[in-house]
């Protein structure tokens, strides 16, 4: 803090040195200063986003601080003598500017490892691969962590076969696996798109998108999948999920190609599979972030399908501990271009904002 104040009043005491004075004295001390200044610079981009970002917080308070501090350090002296306040301040804020202008950057990011004490993670059988959760800056300004999770994506997912209920008990509804199965993919290879992209790719696309905002609103993230491949199958991704955020988003679309609009898969109206654990003690909830989201849906002007919730027992939600959704965003017609991607990430944030408030 203190390096980066000086450092801005340096560069505000350069532009005064040069252009107030011709004396080749003074324009040496100009030149050691930007040197000094320089260094100060390269350092502070170095050191913690933290204190560039506390710098921006308090870049309007530094009016008088700021020319305080600066008085007593010997070798800016004379030229903070010639600064005014003024100059202070807009040299400040250019500097506190500069150190924390890329949003990424003020973003810190740890790996999530399987591990394999978490309830229910003896009932994964494709975890070999990490999440990566991202702290928004200031750290847990929200003081939640949403899992977004980018549908499909996992190779040789489509031949393994994970139990549908942590209880072994069949399947309340059909779906990608029909009622009646104890047991479905680990991770299937998701819908194709009408002009023939793969649905892993457009889901990741939008989970991208959707990750950017999340930060930006003061979520920390948990990203699932940030690339074509990720050996976390359905379970695993619900148990890094459990054990790691506070609620769990997955994207898809659907399989169908009529553009049916939004959607999230709800908990069936099944007493057997509403009284199993763990969705006995979660089913409220996920269909409480459902509704959430489906309204920050049709806030942002966005088309629903059939109200915006469609019963399907899903691996997903038997293994949920945390609010938990399948949110199909489209089908295989959707436009799914960048623009409607940031409508749709708008839509999903303001859900969010809504559920946690
Ligand atoms: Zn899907």
């Amino acid at each position: 803090m203190t390096r980066i104040r000086q450092a801005a009043v340096i560069a505000g005491a350069l532009i005064l040195t040069i252009t107030q004075t011709g004396c080749m004295q003074n324009m040496r001390i100009g030149s050691q200063q930007v040197v000094t200044g320089n260094q100060a610079a390269v350092s502070t981009s170095a050191v913690s986003r933290e204190a560039a970002a506390s710098t921006v917080e308090n870049a309007p308070k530094t009016e008088s601080a700021a020319s305080a501090g600066t008085s007593s350090n010997a070798e800016t002296t004379p030229a903070a003598q010639t600064v005014s306040n003024a100059e202070t301040i807009s040299a400040a804020a250019a500097a506190a500017g500069t150190a924390a202008s890329p949003a990424a950057e003020e973003v810190t990011s740890e790996t999530i490892s399987w591990n394999p004490g978490w309830e229910y993670a003896a009932f994964s059988k494709i975890n070999s691969g990490t999440a990566t959760l991202y702290h928004a800056k200031p750290t847990g300004a929200r003081g939640k962590v949403v899992c977004i999770n980018a549908g499909h994506g996992t190779k040789g997912g489509g031949d393994v076969k994970t139990q549908c209920h942590p209880d072994g008990t069949p399947k309340v509804t059909g779906g990608t696996t029909e009622a009646g199965a104890t047991e479905a993919v680990a991770v299937s290879s998701g819908t194709t798109m009408k002009d023939g992209t793969p649905e892993a790719v457009v889901t990741l696309k939008l989970a991208l998108v959707v990750k950017d905002k999340l930060l930006n609103a003061g979520f920390d993230v948990l990203m699932i999948r940030e690339s074509e491949d990720v050996q976390l199958d359905n379970i695993a991704r619900t148990v890094i999920a459990n054990n790691n955020a506070d609620c769990h988003i997955a994207l898809h679309y659907d399989s169908t190609d009529w553009d049916k609009g939004v959607f999230y898969f709800s908990v069936p109206g099944n007493e057997s599979y509403r009284s199993m654990e763990p969705v006995a003690s979660h089913w409220k909830e996920h269909n409480a972030l459902g509704d959430a989201v489906m309204t920050g849906m049709q806030a942002v002007g966005l088309k629903l399908f059939e109200g915006g919730s469609m019963e399907m027992d899903l691996t997903q939600t038997s293994y949920s501990t945390v609010p938990s959704i399948d949110l199909e965003v489209g089908d295989t017609a959707s436009d799914y271009s960048d623009a409607t991607l940031n409508v749709l990430a708008d839509g999903l944030v303001l859900g969010l904002d809504k559920f946690f408030s």
